[in-house]
């Protein structure tokens, strides 16, 4: 069974998201309303501004809901912008994070000479040749909980130690650059597979169900 997916189209490059996952025959939808979270088994959050982003998300009373999705089951994917909003802790002060995986992370970590970079990245998990990933004012991961697994690093460069660019807790995805950017679609089929595993999971179809409850009472 096809998993459903949608793509937080709050702010930041939706569209993008949506284009990659059309081009592995996904459909997928924009999702702008809580309500929607009962509609789907993965949801990706986009690069953009996180700042705006976690600002939004609290104006449109997204957060408690997005939580106990992600508790119960459903995959969760945050490139760039979409990993600040979902790290557990943020080495700057703001914006406050949502705390959907464990790890500490670093805002626009590579500074102002390497506003942009471009590195080819092994990804654990990720067969054939290297993937392309586009950095734009990029975060890194800082420290990671017992349960996340690192999928890429970037190697040190000169003031930089190697990084973490793309870790994993169960169905929570989370990757410092921008696959939407390339052509290359093999991460969005990686998270339409955590996305299927979330579809088929029987107790989450039971959690599903006394949430949408809850969020129907809310209306
Ligand atoms: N630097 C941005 C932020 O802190 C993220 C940039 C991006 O998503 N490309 O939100």
């Amino acid at each position: 069974m096809r998993p459903r997916i949608g793509v937080l189209a709050l702010q930041g490059d939706f569209a993008e998201h949506i284009q990659m996952l059309d081009m592995i025959g996904i459909d997928s939808i924009e999702v702008r309303k809580v309500q929607q979270l009962s509609e789907i088994d993965g949801l990706i959050i986009p690069g953009g501004e996180s700042t705006t982003i976690v600002k939004l998300l609290h104006m449109f009373d997204f957060v408690d809901d997005l939580k106990s999705h992600v508790e119960s089951g459903m995959a969760l994917w945050g490139t760039c912008a979409g990993m600040i909003v979902i790290a557990r802790e943020l080495a700057d002060p703001y914006p406050t994070p949502l705390n959907l995986i464990d790890i500490g992370v670093a805002r626009n970590y590579f500074g102002r000479q390497v506003d942009s970079f471009e590195a080819e990245l092994k990804i654990k998990g990720i067969e054939g040749d290297p993937m392309r990933a586009v950095f734009i004012r990029a975060p890194i991961v800082q420290d990671t909980g017992d349960d996340i697994e690192t999928l890429a690093t970037v190697p040190a460069t000169g003031d930089h130690p190697e990084q973490a660019v793309a870790v994993k807790s169960g169905r929570v995805l989370a990757t410092s650059f921008h696959p939407e950017l390339t052509q290359d679609t093999r991460l969005h089929s990686l998270f339409v597979k955590l996305a299927e595993d979330a579809r088929i999971d029987e107790n989450r179809t039971n959690a599903k169900r006394r949430l949408t409850e809850e969020t129907a009472s809310k209306v």
